[in-house]
């Protein structure tokens, strides 16, 4: 299961997030093995930021990444505070060291700061130029940033949100235009940190296709064309759980019970974040 991005490029639905990787000694060399397990399997979109363990997150993805760094699509994001023309420049070679690598598939803005849009994209176009990242997207943005920073020159490829069954605001709006903009979003947090996995309706779900909650969350996210998931999981039979969702295919039934329990937004909500 596929996801074009605006530049004709495919990159697989489902990836690996790895916010709070790093951050337990004695869980790295789990950490690593789910990595490398996911890249076995396909999940080769692999999401980083600068911010997670201040660089901890990066330096632990260029050691699972080590000698497979052509089988990834590797994402990392610029701090807003960073993310004047210089300031992003600066940040994607501190990224770049970080993860051993020459370039970066995609490098996004985490979220909106105080710097004009304007002058990040020329950090952006520098990057493009050297070849240091291949592509540029952004994260956290809602409608009116995404119109505004759309009419912008360049090829936003990417808005990397909260999605999931507890946060179906995007639908009302964002998610829609993002389809008819023909900009895929990725998802963040697509089992809300876990806290979704004890859903009785998740697990009823479940129980019908001898699948597991955390399964079911992933395939109703992945349901849609134009929608990546990135679950982070710091262990490899949890990534081999979440990479079997790809092959569930929810039913009209399911989908009806799921909105039950989980109700789409009935009308704009502004865009949450983690
Ligand atoms: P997720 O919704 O991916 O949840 C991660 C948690 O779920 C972990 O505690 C993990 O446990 C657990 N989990 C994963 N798979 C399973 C499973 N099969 N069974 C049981 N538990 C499971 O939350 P995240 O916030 O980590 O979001 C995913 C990624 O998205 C981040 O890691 C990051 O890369 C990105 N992100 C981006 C943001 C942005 O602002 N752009 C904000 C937040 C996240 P365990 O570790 O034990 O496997």
């Amino acid at each position: 299961m596929t996801v074009l991005l605006p530049s004709g490029e495919t990159v697989p639905a489902l990836g690996m997030g790895t916010w709070m990787m790093a951050e337990d000694p004695s869980r790295r060399a789990a950490e690593i093995d789910a990595l490398r397990t996911g890249l076995d399997l396909g999940l080769s979109l692999v999401d980083t930021a600068e911010m997670y363990g201040s660089g901890a997150s990066e330096t632990l993805v260029g050691e699972a990444l080590a000698g497979r760094r052509d089988e990834v699509f590797l994402v990392s994001k610029v701090l807003p505070s960073h993310a004047s023309a210089a300031g992003t420049v600066r940040a994607c070679e501190a990224s770049l060291r970080r993860l051993g690598t020459d370039r970066l598939d995609l490098y996004l803005l985490h979220w909106r700061g105080s710097v004009p849009f304007a002058q990040t994209l020329d950090g952006f176009a520098a990057l493009l130029d050297a070849g240091k990242i291949r592509h540029w997207g952004v994260s956290n943005l809602d409608l009116d940033d995404m119109r505004e920073l759309t009419a912008l020159p360049g090829f936003c490829q990417t808005n990397q949100i909260l999605y999931n069954l507890t946060r179906r605001g995007p639908e009302h709006d964002l998610l829609p235009w993002h389809v008819s903009a023909g900009i895929p979003i990725m998802a963040y947090s697509p089992v809300e940190q876990g806290r979704l996995l004890d859903s009785p309706a998740l697990a009823s779900v479940a129980r019908r296709h001898d699948a597991t909650p955390a399964q079911v969350a992933l395939a109703w996210v992945l349901r849609q064309p134009q929608v990546c998931a990135i679950p982070k999981a710091g262990s490899a039979s949890h990534v081999r759980e979440n990479a079997r969702a790809l092959e569930l295919r929810l039913t009209p039934e399911d989908l009806a019970d799921l909105d039950r329990a989980f109700p789409p937004p009935a009308g704009p909500t502004p865009l949450a974040m983690l």
